[in-house]
């Protein structure tokens, strides 16, 4: 070390001591409180919605959670430094889905949207997790119709505007139940509503107030597969939704109806799209 004459000294002193207080007064002592923090709700919209955009669109409000993560994944020797763009398409999902594998998840676990579990251990003295989301437990509907508390408190909400109750024609965690769902009650977070006895536009008003609580919600007709009319609905980011059921509700905010066929959304239109979370804030 340099020894100072006694001038430079008091100098060098001065300059110094303004920014430590400074940084001190600006930062909280704590290490946790220092590391950026990862809005989980907004990550888990962009890994639903990038994957199916025909574009490089950035989903509004994520960016900055999105390449935290993505920088972690990089770290982690899961992602090529050129994904690491606050853009969650499908290269992400797919390093999302090996880095859950790598945790010994399975099955739903490894659906590559990030949960509660594995993004907080993505963040381990890299980022803190914010706006936590997750599906809850699941229960028994009754007929083994098995919905997620998350899912069940969202229909109530909906029957609750509706001001009548709903029956569930088919329910979640359903793997192989009905080969014509395509995999999309695989997962949590999606039913299918009964719509018997209701007139066609009763059916829509249903589906507005499962809309306007949370989910993508569709009035299916016979024409569009081999079913009988029904409402379908997948819960906006349930953590535990199958990835076919993911690429629904990225499809639902793109405008379009969430069929193979990728067609425009036949309604009702709701504006803007809330997820749960969301629609209990406003
Ligand atoms: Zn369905």
């Amino acid at each position: 070390m340099k020894v100072l004459p006694y001038a430079a000294a008091l100098a060098a002193a001065a300059v110094l001591v303004p920014v430590a207080a400074s940084a001190a007064w600006s930062s909280p002592a704590t290490g946790a409180s220092a590391l950026p923090s990862v809005n989980m709700e907004a990550t888990v919209k962009a890994a639903q919605i990038d994957p199916r955009r025909a574009d490089d669109t950035l989903t509004p409000g994520a960016k900055s959670s999105v390449l935290l993560v993505e920088q972690a994944l990089q770290a982690k020797q899961l992602l090529d430094a050129k994904w690491v763009d606050g853009y969650f398409g499908t290269t992400t999902v797919a390093a999302y889905t090996e880095y859950q594998k790598s945790l010994g998840y399975t099955g739903l676990d490894a659906n590559g949207l990030p949960g509660k579990t594995s993004l907080t251990k993505l963040g381990a003295g890299r980022f803190t997790v914010t706006n936590v989301i997750g599906p809850g437990t699941r229960i028994d509907t009754g007929g083994g119709i098995i919905i997620n508390t998350r899912t069940k408190d969202m229909l109530t909400a909906a029957e609750t505007i509706l001001g009548r109750t709903l029956t569930l024609s088919q329910g979640s965690y359903n793997p192989g139940g009905d080969p014509t769902s395509a995999g999309t009650h695989d997962g949590g977070g999606v039913v299918d509503v009964s719509v018997s006895g209701m007139t066609p536009a009763y059916r829509v008003t249903v589906a507005r107030a499962l809309r306007t609580v949370g989910f993508a919600a569709w009035v299916r007709d016979p024409s569009q597969g081999d079913w009988p009319y029904h409402i379908h609905a997948a819960a906006i980011s349930d953590t535990d939704l199958s990835p076919q059921a993911q690429h629904q509700t990225g499809d639902y905010y793109l405008g379009k109806n969430g069929l193979a066929n990728g067609a425009a959304d036949d309604g009702p239109k709701v504006t803007p799209i809330r997820t749960w979370e969301e629609y209990q804030r406003q």
